[in-house]
């Protein structure tokens, strides 16, 4: 069974063709800067750079329809026609609380996914427009969505509502729904695996640190709370968001520098974060370059980035009754070997205690923690895509058991 993943953010597109049974990827890719006037290609056949090209791209339906010229054509190709594609997985930011599972996307589901528009404004249009783009260019093949907030709906009632007025609960839908979540349960299910444990029952806390950083803890199998909230503002500090701030704040200063609604959302998604606090950068390899040079303003972003996601380590273990394994993935997680020294320093109290030596790995799965650390650390690379085209099975496989049950009723 080949699936075919598609990952459409506002300006570009991830890509994956993957062979389910040995979970090879056949292809893989990703087009940015689509709408603007130059957009970038890249076309990679198992694992191997083999197109990369600049071109213009008007939208996510011309990316994908490229992108699915080249999965065919005869010089760099990898199938032969469309009907290899069994299944086009998609992810799906927000399903607000819809969904807790991933799903085959009817028309209903669509109509659902664009309900939750308001939740998700920067996000769920791009995913609506490449379903709804796949479903033009490939109308037979079948489409499921795998949600960003699913895996986090197993949270209780305690860890997703706000001491808000409860009618904005009940009438709104104000509440915690957390992010990243298949990247979360990938990196945790695939921690316990290597660990050779049952993933019921450990304590764990996922740290997903990249552009957008969000921390998780799970108990037994279950989220038990996650640092992003209704939006993905809430938590740790990140490229260009505040994470936690008092909330009194934002009425504040809307007045005092005649700030509007937009201004304000904009100063907070893409004018924060250890962008405005080292005023270099949102990517921490130049933060990290500059305050090796000494740059006073990109230490303090540093220190200020390390000591949130420590504060929520320690909460988290003081949550769960304590920590078995701590997982590190995403850009900086998987890559930023001082930032992971820095968060994991002077925890030994707590069992956690880092092998300096074994942490200076970038990008690959390693146990990053000492013979006597009482808690696990790794690192994992995380796997959205791959989490995604297993759902995708699972979701047509338990459509066609469906299927054959009924016929033999
Ligand atoms: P997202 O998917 O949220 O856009 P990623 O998980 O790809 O983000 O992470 C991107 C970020 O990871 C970059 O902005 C940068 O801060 C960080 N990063 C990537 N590589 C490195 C590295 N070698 N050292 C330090 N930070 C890195």
């Amino acid at each position: 069974m080949n699936i075919f993943v598609l990952n459409c953010g506002s300006s570009s597109l991830k890509y994956q063709l993957i062979n389910i049974e040995n979970e090879e990827v056949i292809a893989n890719g990703l087009v940015e800067k689509i709408t603007e006037s130059i957009s970038d290609f890249k076309y990679y056949r198992k694992n191997n750079l083999e197109l990369e090209f600049e071109l213009e791209i008007t939208d996510h339906k011309n990316a994908i329809q490229l992108v699915l010229e080249r999965l065919i054509s005869e010089e760099h190709g990898v199938i032969e026609n469309f009907s290899e594609i069994d299944v086009v997985g998609h992810r799906v930011v927000h399903a607000g609380e819809k969904f807790s599972g991933s799903v085959l996307i009817t028309k209903e589901v669509i109509a659902a996914l664009k309900e939750n528009i308001k939740l998700a404004p920067l996000h769920n249009p791009a995913n609506i427009v490449g379903i709804e783009a796949s479903k033009k260019l490939m109308p037979k093949t079948p489409d499921v969505g795998v949600f960003d907030t699913a895996f986090h709906q197993s949270m209780p009632e305690e860890a997703y509502l706000y001491a808000l007025p409860y009618d904005w609960y009940q009438e709104n839908g104000v509440r915690r729904y957390g992010f990243h979540g298949t990247s979360h349960k990938y990196v945790s299910e695939r921690g316990a695996e290597i660990l050779n444990k049952d993933y019921n029952k450990l304590k764990i806390i996922s740290c997903h640190l990249g552009n957008g950083s969000s921390i998780t803890a799970i108990k037994e199998g279950k989220v038990i709370d996650t640092s992003m909230g209704f939006t993905p503002l809430e938590g740790l500090v990140m490229g260009t968001r505040p994470g936690d701030i008092d909330p009194g704040i934002i009425p504040y200063i809307m007045q005092e520098r005649n700030l509007s609604i937009e201004e304000v959302d904009k100063k907070l998604n893409n004018q924060s974060g250890v962008l405005a606090l080292s005023s270099i950068s949102n990517d921490f390899r130049e933060i990290l370059e500059a305050a090796e040079k000494g740059n006073k303003r990109a230490k303090l972003a540093i220190d200020i980035f390390c000591r949130r996601v420590k504060k929520y380590i320690g909460s988290y273990a003081a949550l769960m009754g304590g920590l078995d394994l701590l997982v590190f993935t995403a850009g900086i997680g998987e890559n930023a070997v001082q930032i992971r020294s820095k968060i994991l320093s002077e925890l030994e109290y707590f069992g956690i205690l880092i092998d300096e030596e074994k942490n200076n790995i970038k990008a690959k799965e390693a146990k990053i923690s000492s013979k006597r650390s009482i808690v696990d650390v790794y690192v994992i690379p995380t796997n959205e895509e791959l989490v995604i085209a297993r759902e995708a099975k699972k979701v047509m496989e338990k459509y066609i058991e469906d299927i054959v049950k009924d016929l033999i009723k």
